[in-house]
């Protein structure tokens, strides 16, 4: 299984990085969580099969993790036609705006291919080829909304993707399941809490590896770099075209 970061920056883009976007390919598949970044260009560019484009996970309703679906839906609905897919949203009100942004311009959806799918904490993902099991976060819990974090496996290995978390890392926000079970690499945001507000966790964290992203203030990559290997794994921070082979 290989991860490349396509998009690594928090909610605002940066010079040389895009709004959050990771792509996760295995058996020959194309799956992504998030889509923050300009996805559709981005493929294109890299010349990517697009008829590989199997699912896609947002983690929840914010512009820095969702923008990108838009344009990918929109392209694989009229011109793209070879495409089928699957687009996990957090929230109805998403979709319907998605949907209502496309009717707009198009004679008719094709939603037999271009499928939007509601994300719920009940959902369970499980193509053969890959497995995505979501975990709430309480990112929106001020408003009443969803966040998840996400564990992926694939291969017999596993990634918990944290998804964004709460502001000053309320208690017990941290994604449990990588304090409890033993995940081959954790990706972790890095903007809405301070370096010794998650070193608690990660002396705690059972991940082989740790991988910041969504980082904001970029002046945290100095403080990120000094926790390599404090806790005996491995933790950097990422940036956009990096990759990772598990
Ligand atoms: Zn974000
Ligand atoms: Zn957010």
């Amino acid at each position: 299984m290989k991860i490349t970061f396509l998009g690594t920056s928090h909610g605002v883009p940066a010079a040389d990085r895009y709004c959050s976007c990771s792509m996760i390919e295995t058996g020959g598949a194309l799956y992504f969580i998030d889509a923050g970044a300009p996805l559709i260009d981005i493929l294109t560019r890299r010349g990517e099969d697009l008829r590989a484009v199997k699912a896609i996970f947002t983690t929840h309703y914010h512009a820095d993790h969702t923008d990108g679906i838009a344009p990918l839906a929109n392209l694989f609905t009229w011109y793209y036609k070879e495409t089928d897919v699957d687009i996990y949203m957090t929230e109805k009100t998403a979709i319907d705006a998605i949907r209502a942004y496309m009717a707009g311009q198009l004679d008719h959806l094709e939603e037999d291919r271009v499928r939007f799918r509601l994300m719920t904490d009940k959902t369970a993902f499980d193509d053969g080829r890959l497995r995505v099991t979501p975990f709430p976060t309480r990112h929106l819990a001020g408003q009443g909304r969803p966040a998840y974090s996400f564990l992926v496996e694939a291969e017999g290995k596993s990634i918990l993707f944290s998804g964004d978390l709460s502001g000053r890392l309320a208690e017990n926000d941290f994604p449990r399941y990588a304090l409890d079970h033993s995940v081959d690499l954790m990706i972790c945001e890095m903007a809405h809490f301070g370096i010794d507000e998650v070193s608690p966790y990660l002396e705690r964290c059972r991940a082989k590896t740790l991988l910041f992203n969504h980082v904001f203030p970029l002046g945290k990559l100095e403080g990120i770099a000094a926790l390599d290997m404090k806790w005996g794994y491995p933790i950097r921070a990422v940036a956009d075209g990096d990759e990772i082979v598990l």
